[in-house]
């Protein structure tokens, strides 16, 4: 069978369930049963598409987690449980479901290549600066300008920064030889 792209299934999904509200099924043939017909065929496509979206991203997710594992020696991850404290109920099950794959992917696949990958509590994180000074920002503040250090860049990539150096601080606690320098 041809593979048919996304789009081109929700386009002929909202095709059908066109034809059903406006009764266009049941004029062309006049019995209840094309419309019943119509339903089940739109259901298959509802869990077409779901299928094709979930292998579109299981894919992307494990290439991702490969080239992380063959790029870095180092692999620090904030903890998924208490991220999820801080989110609404809708927000955490879909966006959690997502990050958790992701997230288990990417361990064994760190742990299998002899990597170190290490969790934080990343509570505060977008709160400060990896310098250690605070840097309050709002939900929608995307950018981070620290006056100590001078460091200017966007929202996520400073929590990131800030994550590394939570990250390498416990490697030094383990390690107390490894120096933790973080720009
Ligand atoms: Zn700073």
């Amino acid at each position: 069978m041809k593979s048919v792209g996304a789009r081109e299934l929700k386009n002929r999904l909202s095709e059908y369930l066109r034809e059903v509200q406006s009764g266009e099924a049941i004029l062309v043939t006049d019995r209840g049963d094309v419309v019943a017909n119509r339903w089940k065929k739109a259901v298959r496509l509802v869990a077409k598409i779901h299928r094709r979206i979930f292998n579109q991203r299981n894919d992307f997710e494990h290439k991702l987690s490969r080239e992380i594992v063959k790029k870095y020696g180092i692999i620090v991850v904030e903890d998924l449980k208490v991220k999820s404290l801080c989110r609404g109920m809708l927000a955490k099950s879909v966006h959690d479901a997502g990050w958790a794959a992701f997230f288990f992917k990417l361990s064994y696949k760190a742990e299998s290549a002899g990597r170190q990958f290490l969790v934080v509590v990343a509570h505060g994180t977008s709160q400060r600066c990896p310098c250690g000074a605070p840097n309050p920002k709002r939900l929608n503040d995307r950018e981070h300008v620290c006056v100590e250090c001078g460091l200017v860049t966007t929202r996520d990539h400073a929590s990131a920064l800030e994550i590394l150096r939570l990250g390498l601080s416990l490697l030094a606690l383990a390690q107390p030889e490894v120096r933790v320098i973080v720009a």
